[in-house]
């Protein structure tokens, strides 16, 4: 490590490093390891002293210490102390209470450990005042956390890893980056492998769930990350030391690799890592700590050990396929000029289908290419595409295939170097140079969505079969099939009302960090994420009948201009355990439904509480009820009924239920231009159903005005249908 470096970035003097950061032949034993840990820890605490009492000539002693984009100030010192702010005395006064950690036994370094981290966090806060460290290197935002969101909750992701020291082989650390991604773990990286990851071309960032930490103390924020997703999915508050103790022994799991030299500080890390629960595996020679702490010389098996020693189940099955697999590469984008071959986006005629077949005409894990591929065709070429998927199984429904079709966009997502977005025959999607470099082909396209629909709706999809048509002429033709198919589960779900059907679901999925939430998911009310209607929620259930998707028989009517039924009353009361009494499922003033806080859309009463405004998750600038999305979200979130606020799926908009109670699509005085032009056709033809034609042009926008007056006064103006109704609240 580069101990001038780090002197420079932090403000001390180098010298004062050169203990802490001193590495020898390694610990052999456990007391040696200890009395390191120890020693590691003392210099540490000493460092942040120094960095402190410097801090508060620059400063001041009042300068308040906390990351940024966080709820939880310095969130080690928030769990593990219940201290939810300090300041810059306030630290040079926690510090000087600390006291020094023996060098005997294993609570001595677990002590050690402790004290290290705090020292650390302050260290790190300090340098948020002074400037904030480059782009996404640092502390990791809650909301970059909280993105990880259902996934990390049931261990789709199933941990994290943490890299640190170094390797003197770049191809080897590339091997066990690409090992992580493809299990699905969330990979972190501080100190020298960090600098060698970045040589070695791997790529880091929030957005590929690779976060890049920093150096020195920035090993921290693995620790303050963990100990969010407690906080934030578990609902530890602050001092909950115990609490928070047993939620890190279950999750996040977090593997720490350990490569090269093991300075003072990397011992009382280790310490701090074990007291969250993390398994450390090092090529040092230490004691063998069974679920704590293991030597493993072979780079890369360490990855294996570490899931084993800490009880990690992958359920990512490995695909054989020439670029990487795992959740990492969804948020990837493959932009223009590193795109080989691209399809659809309206550039060229696009689909992609599922489709139930008879038994005989399925031939299992079958993929057929029909025309040229990748590389048939030049970089920069726009192609035509159809990708058709064949399943059958005894039990699938024709109801569950627009379900399946629809994880089409994530399962190809998922692969390094492919992008999609869309569906159906909107599809839009872009294969990379490189992806095209290592191998990949079209034919991989199938295996993916192959193993993948297995993978997931294994239960009832027995046989699957891929064909992927580039040739231009069959592309067309079979594109009028999809058409028939398409058209045919339009006017079924059309078909499709609350009213047709007896029973609605619960969604339950978001307990997990919204305790007493349900969605009740009907025909005409999808979930609020937008990820589940009705046909998900039914499918879902009978993929797994105990899971979150549970069938609730409506019961008697209480009210239906409210949608309000006995039965929706019982399970909601019943999975709110109590919360909440009654639920009216098209009603924004009376017991509306509860919001989580993935809802897609905001709808939010006027200040005049004559109408509502909508406000969706993109539209970043002011609203005229005086707040913005994430102002909204943070005060709805939760799984809280807020009469006259509610979180929404965007569907739900135009659909004929849409706050029904209140006077359904006439309230609405204001959405975001993108969201309103998104919705136009279907504002417009269901504002002719109900008389209103010219509604659409009544509905103001952020280019219209941003606050309460300019909307009031807008419309009064255009003569607002809703100013004619009667008032929200009376
Ligand atoms: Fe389920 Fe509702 Fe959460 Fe969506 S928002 S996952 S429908 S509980
Ligand atoms: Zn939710």
């Amino acid at each position: 490590m580069d101990t001038k470096h780090i002197a420079l970035t932090y403000g001390v003097d180098a010298s004062s490093l050169d203990n802490v950061l001193s590495a020898d032949s390694g610990p052999t034993d456990a007391a040696a390891l200890i009395a390191a840990a120890s020693e590691g820890s003392g210099e540490i605490v000493a460092i942040a002293k120094k960095i402190v009492s410097e801090a508060k000539r620059k400063h001041g002693g009042d300068a308040e210490l906390a990351f940024p984009e966080t709820a939880y100030g310095l969130p080690l010192l928030y769990g593990w102390k219940g201290i939810t702010n300090i300041t810059v005395d306030g630290a040079a006064s926690f510090l000087n209470g600390l006291n020094a950690a023996g060098a005997a036994t294993i609570d001595d370094g677990l002590a050690a450990g402790e004290n290290a981290m705090y020292a650390a966090e302050i260290i790190e806060a300090v340098r948020y005042l002074d400037r904030r460290p480059d782009g996404e290197e640092g502390f990791i935002p809650d909301r970059i956390i909280r993105e990880l969101g259902l996934p990390f909750v049931d261990e789709t992701i199933p941990g994290a890893v943490v890299f640190l020291g170094r390797t003197g082989n770049g191809p080897e650390l590339r091997k066990m980056v690409r090992n992580c991604q493809s299990k699905g773990m969330v990979s972190l990286a501080s100190g020298d492998c960090l600098g060698q990851m970045r040589e070695n071309g791997i790529a880091l960032g929030w957005s590929r769930m690779f976060y890049p930490l920093g150096n020195f103390t920035a090993t921290v924020h693995a620790l303050n990350f963990a100990a969010r997703a407690a906080y934030s999915f578990g609902s530890v508050g602050e001092g909950e030391r115990e609490r928070l103790s047993a939620y890190l022994k279950k999750r996040p799991k977090i593997v720490v690799i350990h490569m090269g030299p093991l300075t003072k500080l990397d011992a009382a890390f280790a310490f701090a890592a074990l007291l969250h629960s993390a398994v450390v595996i090092t090529d040092r020679d230490v004691p063998n700590i069974s679920g704590a702490l293991r030597t493993c010389k072979e780079h890369l098996d360490m990855l294996q050990v570490g899931i084993e020693e800490r009880g990690i189940t992958v359920k990512l099955e490995p695909i054989d396929l020439p670029v990487a697999y795992g959740p990492a590469f969804e948020g990837e984008t493959v932009r223009r000029p590193n795109t080989y071959v691209e399809a659809g986006g309206t550039k060229s005629e696009s689909f992609e289908l599922l489709v139930k077949r008879d038994e005989r005409s399925v031939e299992d894990g079958k993929v057929t290419v029909i025309g040229k591929d990748i590389d048939g065709f030049a970089k920069g070429d726009t192609i035509p595409l159809g990708m058709l998927v064949h399943v059958y199984g005894k039990d699938v429904q024709s109801d569950l295939e627009p379900v399946i079709e629809r994880n089409i966009h994530h399962f190809l997502n998922y692969a390094e170097g492919v992008w999609h977005a869309g569906q159906r025959d909107s599809n839009w999607i872009r294969i990379s140079d490189a992806a095209k470099e290592s191998g990949f082909r079209l034919e991989h396209l199938g295996k993916i969505l192959i193993h993948k629909i297995k993978e997931a709706f294994g239960k009832v999809v027995t046989r699957i079969q891929v064909t992927i048509v580039t040739d231009p002429a069959e592309v067309s033709e079979r594109h009028k099939d999809a058409l028939e198919v398409y058209k045919a589960r339009d006017e079924r779900i059309r078909g499709l009302t609350d009213d047709s059907v007896d029973v609605f679901y619960t969604c339950t999925m978001c307990q997990s960090f919204a305790p007493d939430h349900v969605c009740i998911v009907a025909p005409e009310r999808l979930g609020l994420c937008g990820a589940i209607n009705w046909l998900d929620a039914k499918a879902s259930n009978e993929l797994s009948p105990n899971g979150p998707n549970a069938p609730v028989a409506k019961g008697s009517v209480l009210s239906a201009a409210k949608g309000e039924w006995a039965g929706t009353n019982d399970i909601v009361r019943a999975q709110s355990h109590g919360n909440v009494e009654r639920m009216c499922m098209y009603s924004l003033m009376d017991s509306p439904m509860t919001s989580c806080g993935c809802f897609e859309v905001i709808v939010a009463m006027t200040v005049d509480m004559q109408a509502v405004v909508l406000v969706d998750r993109d539209h970043t600038g002011m609203t005229p009820v005086g707040m913005k999305f994430s102002t909204l979200a943070g005060s709805i979130g939760g799984g809280r009924q807020t009469p006259g606020f509610m979180g929404i799926g965007r569907k739900y908009i135009t659909s004929d239920k849409f706050i029904a109670a209140e006077g359904g699509i006439a309230r609405i005085a204001w959405m975001p231009k993108r969201l309103k032009e998104a919705f136009a056709d279907d504002i417009k033809k269901i504002a002719a159903n109900i008389g209103i034609p010219d509604l659409y042009e009544k509905i103001a926008d952020e280019t219209v005005t941003e606050d309460a007056e300019g909307l009031i006064a807008w419309m009064s103006e255009k003569e607002h249908p809703a100013l004619s109704m009667p008032p929200l609240i009376e």
